[in-house]
């Protein structure tokens, strides 16, 4: 079965699915994205992506395309016609195209929109979440309005290509005052020896996680123990567990930082639980 991408209103096959030489996310990475991930052939957390989306879009000027209804509506059509069941639906926004100038294009130009839509390997990722996986540290050297989702992302693909060559499936990116701030696709928390749940709090250096805003849900729900602090990597390399949030791996664990064994070596407690009750807080469309 050919993959079917959506492009600006046409259902294509992924082969003939393309966009302009001259589309403004080809040439100055000017626009904005969402990934979701698709659970039994349903949208998790669909609203909230969109949301964040419309975010993205305003603080960057560009207009949303479509309504938040028929945006949805694509993605669930785009998931359908690939027959997604566990998976991942891309969504990428860009301004338009346009003759390439790097002020904005005329009014009018119309944004890009792109849709695709794939499987994931189940089996992986449990046996993933089950053994826990190796980060390692980067120095963050981003922009400062990293929450904006932007199709810009040469230091996260650097970040990840290198925690791929030491072995590492996540880069963790650490300031300049040795807080680490997030990972090069996720975010990044910790739990302290006395069992308090840390993460970054938001602002414009890192991204607000969908899958944080519901993890801090489920950490209110459950009562734990929750600091919204910066942590540096000696703190993180001590503490009792470590984990990653994103949407296309929830919750999953980290056992082991820049080589060192975080806790004991083995997925904490906290972290499988969260990973656990996961879909019991997210909302599923
Ligand atoms: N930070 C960065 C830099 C990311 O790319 C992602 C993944 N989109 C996240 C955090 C986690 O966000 P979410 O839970 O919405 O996937």
């Amino acid at each position: 079965m050919s993959r079917i991408a959506y492009v600006n209103g046409r259902y294509l096959p992924l082969a003939h699915a393309s966009v302009n030489i001259e589309d403004r996310g080809y040439q100055f990475s000017d626009g904005v994205y969402e990934v979701c991930e698709v659970r039994g052939g349903r949208l998790v957390d669909e609203r909230r992506h969109i949301e964040r989306l419309q975010r993205s879009l305003s603080e960057l000027r560009i207009a949303m395309p479509m309504t938040p209804e028929s945006l949805g509506a694509v993605l669930h059509e785009v998931v359908r016609r690939n027959r997604v069941r566990w998976g991942i639906v891309y969504l990428q926004i860009t301004r338009g195209v346009a003759r390439r100038d790097h002020a904005f294009p005329p009014p009018g130009t119309r944004p890009s929109v792109v849709v695709t839509a794939r499987n994931l390997d189940f089996a992986t990722a449990e046996r993933l979440a089950g053994e826990g996986v190796a980060v390692i540290s980067v120095p963050d050297n981003r922009w400062d309005r990293v929450d904006i989702k932007s199709v810009s992302l040469l230091p996260n693909v650097l970040a990840k290509q290198t925690a791929r060559e030491q072995g590492a499936r996540e880069a963790w990116f650490v300031d300049r005052q040795g807080f680490v701030t997030e990972g090069s696709s996720s975010n990044a928390w910790i739990v302290t020896r006395n069992g308090t749940v840390v993460t970054r709090q938001v602002d414009n250096a890192i991204l607000k996680g969908i899958t944080r805003t519901v993890v801090l849900d489920i950490i209110a729900a459950q009562g734990l123990k929750l600091d919204i602090r910066p942590f540096t990597m000696e703190e993180a390399q001590q503490a009792r567990e470590a984990f990653i949030t994103s949407a296309s791996q929830t919750v999953m664990p980290v056992v082991k930082i820049d080589s060192r064994p975080v806790g004991n070596g083995a997925p904490g407690l906290i972290a499988s639980a969260l990973r656990r009750d996961f879909y019991r807080f997210a909302e599923i469309s």
